[in-house]
């Protein structure tokens, strides 16, 4: 395909409910990782950008944290038709824009609005808690209010359901919001926004300024913003932090990982193995929750290398939009390098390389085969180090023990599964693993919606998670009323009266 073949995607900053045009300022363009074709320009916002939105988030802001939280839920029941309604074209999107094939891109969409669906129940989430008498004929009484102007920073691996994780809870508890996507991924963010105008957003309540570094720092010092989510990479993610919070801001960044899945000799290798697979290949490799240390227990380990090996090399290579495609691009071609010069360096460690994916295996686009790594060991780069792309490292050892020793050892903590039927050792892992997000014989642990996304050491920055209850607390603050009344006597006769006299 010549690259005049291509529809080129217009993309803009929603401020105020305006679709603003681009002012000739620089972008960056956007590739379908799949063909490798630029696909849209993403205009990289300034300071002055920044500061306009936070402007109309923060004229909007009164009306819309007075509007009751049923009339705001209402809104976000018709975005949830609507996102239902245009299923099939987001998930096409996130495939087209990041690559993914349509069953992750369509689980992607799903998760994102099975937050929307959790918001919805805002009228309940916002309910603060109260007790009657704390001293004689006084009452304590917490009420939960809205912050203010609070922003999301995304990244570009889960364009739909990453901006999902908050927006709807932050505007559903009455913030006005301002996303600013990744660059590398915008036009999921774009197609959300016009969403939730159509679902009858007042303008303001939803902004977007798309951008790169720029952009970030200026929301970071910006004193009209009150709260950042961030998700994304874990150098950003702390810079992230540190920078917001050295500016008065409340920050929660969700950061990298290298998640350990731990398999034990008496493992359903059969039900084991196309788990695992999936969990360090699909969406090839780039999730934070992807699998990415395979540690062999025991003597599980050959049958374990040569099953994964044989299913990992039986996955079809191909476009996201092709159906049956297993292993589909990175991307962009500098991360498929990123990911090349990591099993370089993996080889030269000493690691023995038992399916190499460096070779590319189409000429178009940004895809690599599978990799798998054996006899990989916790101070090699590979055994640490997230790669964030279709490369599997087996660790072997002796026994549980050293596989959680291994695994403690990194300092992410983002998730690690286990796969065992012995319930006495599920629990001595439970009990002595670093990681926030678990899963028992199972190979990607999300937690659901009304649950916090809940990476600990590394992984996460902060102090209340996104999603589930979390997320609710982090977009809200409480007041905490004493409550008395002097003429209290007075005023129940003044009720009492209408009712004796039959009124
Ligand atoms: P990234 O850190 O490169 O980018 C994330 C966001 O930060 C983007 O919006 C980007 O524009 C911005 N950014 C990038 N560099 C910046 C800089 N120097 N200064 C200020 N802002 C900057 O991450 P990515 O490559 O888009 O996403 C992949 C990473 O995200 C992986 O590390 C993955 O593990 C992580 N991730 C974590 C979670 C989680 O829940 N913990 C979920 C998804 C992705």
């Amino acid at each position: 395909m010549q690259e005049t073949d291509v529809r080129r995607r217009e993309v803009r900053n929603l401020i105020g409910g305006a679709w603003e045009e681009r002012n000739g300022g620089e972008t960056e363009p956007v590739y379908d990782p799949a063909t490798g074709q630029v696909i849209a320009e993403t205009p990289l916002s300034t300071r002055e950008d920044v500061d306009r939105a936070v402007t109309k988030a923060k004229e909007a802001f009164p009306g819309w944290a007075g509007t009751p939280v049923g009339e705001r839920a209402r809104i976000l029941f018709r975005f949830k038709m609507l996102l239902e309604d245009h299923f099939e074209e987001l998930r096409d999107l996130v495939t087209l824009e990041n690559g993914k094939d349509a069953r992750d891109a369509g689980g992607e969409v799903r998760r994102g609005i099975e937050v929307v669906e959790f918001a919805c129940g805002m009228p309940t989430l916002m309910m603060g808690e109260s007790v009657r008498d704390v001293a004689r004929g006084i009452d304590n009484i917490s009420y939960r209010f809205p912050l203010g102007v609070v922003a999301a920073i995304t990244p570009f691996n889960f364009p739909c359901m990453v901006p999902l994780w908050t927006l709807p809870v932050a505007i559903g508890a009455g913030n006005t919001y301002i996303l600013k996507p990744s660059e590398r991924t915008p036009l999921s963010a774009q197609r959300l926004g016009e969403l939730l105008t159509e679902a009858g957003m007042p303008d303001g309540v939803f902004n977007i300024v798309n951008g790169a570094r720029e952009a970030v720092d200026s929301i970071l010092e910006h004193p009209g913003i009150e709260a950042v989510s961030f998700v994304g990479s874990k150098p950003v993610a702390e810079h992230v932090y540190k920078h917001g919070a050295a500016h008065g801001k409340r920050v929660q960044a969700l950061a990298g990982a290298k998640n350990s899945m731990i398999v034990m000799p008496d493992a359903v290798l059969d039900k084991a193995v196309p788990n695992i697979v999936s969990s360090s290949y699909g969406n090839a490799g780039e999730r934070c929750l992807a699998g990415s240390v395979l540690v062999a227990v025991g003597d599980v380990a050959d049958d374990l290398v040569e099953k994964v090996k044989e299913a990992a090399s039986a996955m079809k290579v191909g476009p996201g939009k092709e159906e049956g495609s297993e292993l589909t691009p990175v991307i962009r071609d500098s991360h498929r390098e990123k990911v090349k010069s990591y099993i370089d360096t993996g080889e030269e460690e000493g690691a023995e390389v038992v399916l190499d994916g460096r070779e590319p295996p189409l000429e178009e686009g940004f895809f690599m085969g599978p990799t798998l790594l054996d006899n990989v060991t916790g101070d090699m780069r590979v055994g640490r180090e997230e790669i964030f792309g279709p490369v599997l490292s087996v660790v072997r050892v002796a026994n549980l023990d050293e596989a959680i020793e291994f695994t403690n050892g990194s300092p992410f903590g983002n998730a690690c599964s286990i796969f065992t039927e012995n319930g006495a050792a599920v629990r001595h892992w439970r009990e002595n693993i670093e990681a926030g997000m678990l899963g028992v014989n199972i190979g990607v642990a999300a937690p659901m919606a009304f649950f916090p996304f809940n990476g600990i050491k590394d992984s996460f920055y902060g102090d209340l998670h996104a999603t589930g209850k979390d997320g609710v607390r982090f977009f809200t603050e409480n007041k905490v009323e004493a409550v008395r009344y002097f003429s209290e006597p007075g005023v129940t006769a003044a009720v009492q009266r209408p009712i004796e006299s039959g009124a």
